[in-house]
């Protein structure tokens, strides 16, 4: 059966990307950060894919769980780590890392019997303000777990950056400073960047690196290509034209009437739309790329459709295939039409989407 719209999802790509990421960050371990569905492009196939990454992680025990039922027997971390005794003993089970950021996750290795089942990444709040001890509360925490039957070898050290985007920022320069500050004296293998941490900022890259975005070839800069950079976009949302109409000059488009044909156009209207996972707040004007051209999106975006003005396109006609990013359009610049950032376009492409392996 063919599909009107489909996300390919080139499982090269995110292989190229991740030895691109291990030239970068050369003499580092990689953790490949896959979760919210690995960024969008599926779970499963993008750990199948990236089986060679040091580490694989996800934000939730589910997540984890999922990796495992499907057969998937590499190193995973839980970033958020565990929330109640059952979890605890199901990541036990499961054999994942956890990350433990408070001191409630400190009660609950206190009260199991099987602290040592576990590879442990104390997180540090180096100005993040989310998850994570702070400075002062470091060392306290790690008395609590190294008077624990734990495994010292077993223990890692995690901080998350905050603004690793923002070239001009002093930012995180001082939460490097921060994290060796309150660390300093333990002497673990520590983990510090996220993608823009590794390509961005030497200093902030640790013994473990852990990018996602960068794996799914996409850039974190606002003024940096993911070609700059040497990444190749992983997914690319493909639909096809399913109506083109001619609406002269003058007329409406869509609900809420929002674009007015300012000439005589050639319309396609493509099957795509907020019920696939397109954002509604996708301005017109945003680029859909149809037989290799540039033409911008129009009017609304519909739950299952979106109009676009073709009037430049030659040969436009039902079937054609349209991109709406991923190859030849990056999905950063789509974003922008949106005001929003590359990962939630990737993360919110629906279910119902099928995900096509290349
Ligand atoms: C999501 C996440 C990452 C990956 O961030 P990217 O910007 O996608 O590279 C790394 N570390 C933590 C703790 C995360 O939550």
């Amino acid at each position: 059966m063919s599909r009107l719209i489909r996300a390919v999802i080139d499982t090269n790509a995110l292989r190229s990307n991740l030895a691109r990421v291990r030239d970068v960050a050369a003499g580092a371990r990689v953790m490949a950060v896959i979760k919210a569905n690995g960024y969008g492009h599926g779970l499963v196939p993008v750990a199948l894919a990236l089986a060679d990454a040091d580490a694989l992680a996800v934000a939730r025990l589910e997540e984890g769980v999922q990796l495992r039922e499907a057969g998937v027997r590499n190193t995973i971390v839980l970033l958020e780590g565990v929330f109640s005794a059952e979890q605890l003993s199901e990541a036990a089970q499961r054999g994942f890392d956890i990350v433990v950021h408070t001191a409630k996750q400190i009660d609950l290795l206190e009260d199991s019997p099987d602290p040592c089942a576990f590879t442990i990444w104390v997180k540090v709040d180096t100005g993040m303000n989310r998850l994570g001890f702070r400075p002062e509360e470091f060392r306290p925490a790690m008395d609590r777990l190294c008077a624990l039957p734990v495994d010292r070898s077993q223990l890692r050290l995690v901080t998350h950056l905050a603004r690793a985007d923002e070239p001009q920022s002093t930012e995180t320069l001082a939460q490097v400073a921060r994290f060796e500050a309150a660390t300093s004296g333990f002497d673990y293998p520590r983990s510090i960047g996220n993608s823009a941490g590794l390509f961005g900022w030497p200093s902030a890259r640790g013994d473990w690196v852990r990018p996602g975005l960068a794996l799914f070839g996409v850039s974190p800069f606002a003024d940096r290509s993911a070609a700059d950079l040497g990444l190749v976009p992983a997914m690319t949302l493909e639909t096809t034209v399913i109506a083109v109409r001619r609406v002269p000059k003058g007329e409406a488009i869509g609900y809420g009437g929002a674009w007015c044909a300012p000439r005589d156009s050639v319309v396609a209207v493509l099957a795509a739309g907020y019920g696939d996972g397109l954002l509604r707040t996708l301005a017109t004007g945003t680029p859909v790329l149809m037989n290799g051209r540039r033409a911008p999106l129009v009017g609304r975006v519909s739950m299952d459709m979106v109009t676009v003005d073709a009037t430049e396109v030659a040969g436009v006609q039902v079937g054609c295939k349209a991109v709406l990013w991923g190859a030849g359009l990056p999905v950063e610049e789509v974003a922008s039409h949106a005001g929003t950032i590359p990962y939630e376009l990737l993360c919110g492409v629906r279910a119902r989407v099928p995900r096509e392996l290349r």
